[in-house]
């Protein structure tokens, strides 16, 4: 059984590299009907916020990413708060030590660094594994005299080789990993314990992440070996596959401090969450190679890890917003009005909620749109003109209403007020006749000062569609107030 894990810090917005690596592993646990698990790691607690998780449950269920096991379906392997395994990972503590797989040092920051620094070159780094082997009465007495002590891992000193699944071979010689610290002075057990020992209770088979973890990967096996003869877990140690870092401008890895790096900004602007996902698992996969648009069900039935491609993926915010607006024009209209509507109310457009005036409006308009937006926010913009009141219609400077539209707004105000039927052909029909054929103007020159006077805008909607949804009274408003 496939049991994949997805382990964030609820840091209040998921970084878009998190973000892909929950996809991946959702999509792997999808292809092969397991298990996602969200455990959420928040042990760390001058890096999570005060509303991070809610934060981060909401993100999730916006992706459409929602785990089969976390703190909130529950499961057979909780608690999924990591805060909430303290007693759990003290009494892992306790075997580990009674075991002599890991041990208490005694040594200080200072003292360490002394020795590494007097050295010779090329030895390895980090600790010499000075506590490795101190007496147990020794270790007893510095205990009773409350000498501060760190725990750390025993770790072999042989090489440490794994087969990745984006990788393939990857080996660490043992030595180059130095003994590691399990829990601080304080008691606090840190990552790389909490990490390996969740994953190996949890019975998680595959371990999706990012290449950034790359260098805990040899410790965590480490972990996981122990686990084992202790019994813990299931005794296996689970296969990797560390995902290629994802870059930003000036190929530098995307941080937390870049632009377009966190998750809220897409849903922000109106990304479709299926425009998202697929942009991000195009970082590092393909599902053909001549196509790049498709869904997350699609995703998940052709994903396959190995053809992950280990190279660092430039995050192309261009292509992002040109994927985006694909997904947008493939969504049925009525699906299109659905998503629009929060946006326009969250910009004040529309009441909260819509009236049934304004539900029937966007419903008409959305198909003006569909076409012409990368994102819902977009929308808001170019139809804001058809929700406001006449009286509160503002003509922007850059609209280009000039005094000379004088007369092409007369002939326009004519047109509309005569045309039969009023619809958009018909209104195209009259306000060519009366401005083109009757002004001999140039259609731009005819069309853009009605444009201005109906929407306030240089660049609308579809000008006799726009008309049409206003409707003769209100088009007429306009274009009078425009005039005078
Ligand atoms: N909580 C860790 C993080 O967000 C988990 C890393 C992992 O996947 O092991 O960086």
């Amino acid at each position: 059984d496939v049991r994949v894990r997805f382990p964030p810090s609820p840091t209040g917005n998921l970084h878009v590299g998190n973000v892909r690596s929950a996809l991946f592993n959702w999509a792997f646990a999808r292809h092969f009907g397991g298990t996602m698990v969200l455990r959420v790691e928040d042990t760390d607690k001058a890096r999570n916020t005060e509303d991070g998780l809610q934060n981060l449950l909401d993100s999730l269920s916006w992706l459409g990413l929602d785990p089969d096991e976390g703190p909130v379906q529950g499961g057979d392997y909780g608690p999924y708060i990591q805060s909430e395994r303290t007693a759990i990972h003290t009494d892992v503590v306790e075997r580990l030590l009674a075991a002599d797989l890991a041990y208490r040092c005694f040594c200080t920051r200072e003292e360490i660094e002394e020795r590494e620094t007097a050295r010779p070159q090329g030895a390895p780094s980090g600790y010499d594994g000075h506590c490795r082997h101190l007496p147990a009465d020794e270790v007893e007495t510095k205990l009773r005299a409350h000498i501060p002590a760190v725990i750390r891992m025993r770790v072999r000193d042989d090489s440490i080789a794994f087969t990745d699944l984006v990788r393939g071979e990857v080996v660490f010689e043992g030595t180059h990993v130095p003994d590691y610290v399990i829990v601080r002075t304080n008691g606090e057990p840190l990552y790389t314990l909490v990490n390996p020992v969740d994953d190996a209770l949890m019975r998680i088979t595959h371990v999706l992440r990012g290449e950034d973890l790359l260098p805990s990967t040899p410790r965590q096996i480490v972990m996981y070996e122990a686990l084992a003869r202790l019994g813990i877990g299931s005794g296996r140690v689970p296969v990797f596959g560390h995902l290629p870092l994802v870059m930003g401008e000036g190929n530098r890895r995307l941080s937390k401090r870049d632009k377009g790096s966190g998750l809220l900004e897409y849903r922000q602007q109106g990304y479709l969450p299926e425009g998202l996902l697929n942009y991000l698992a195009l970082l590092g996969w393909s599902i053909a190679e001549d196509r790049d648009v498709f869904s997350p069900d699609e995703l998940a039935a052709a994903f396959d890890i190995r053809r992950v491609n280990p190279n660092p993926a430039r995050f192309d915010p261009k292509k992002c917003e040109a994927i985006n607006a694909a997904h947008i024009r493939l969504l049925p209209t009525p699906e299109l009005t659905t998503r629009l509507m929060p946006y326009l109310v969250d910009a004040g457009v529309v009441a909260d909620p819509p009236t049934p005036a304004q539900t029937e409006l966007l419903a008409a308009a959305t198909p003006l749109v569909q076409e012409r937006i990368n994102t819902l926010g977009d929308a808001v913009d170019l139809l804001a003109f058809l929700f406001v009141d006449d009286d509160a219609l503002v003509i922007s400077a850059d609209a280009g209403l000039k005094p000379d539209a004088e007369p092409v707004l007369a002939a326009a105000e004519q047109a509309v007020a005569t045309v039969e039927p009023f619809d958009h052909a018909a209104i195209e029909a009259a306000l060519r006749a009366a401005l083109v054929d009757g002004l001999g103007l140039k259609p731009r020159n005819a069309f853009g000062p009605v444009r201005a006077a109906v929407s306030g805008r240089r660049i609308s909607p579809p000008l006799f569609e726009s008309i049409e949804l206003l409707g003769r009274e209100s088009a007429l408003t306009r274009i009078r107030a425009a005039r005078a």
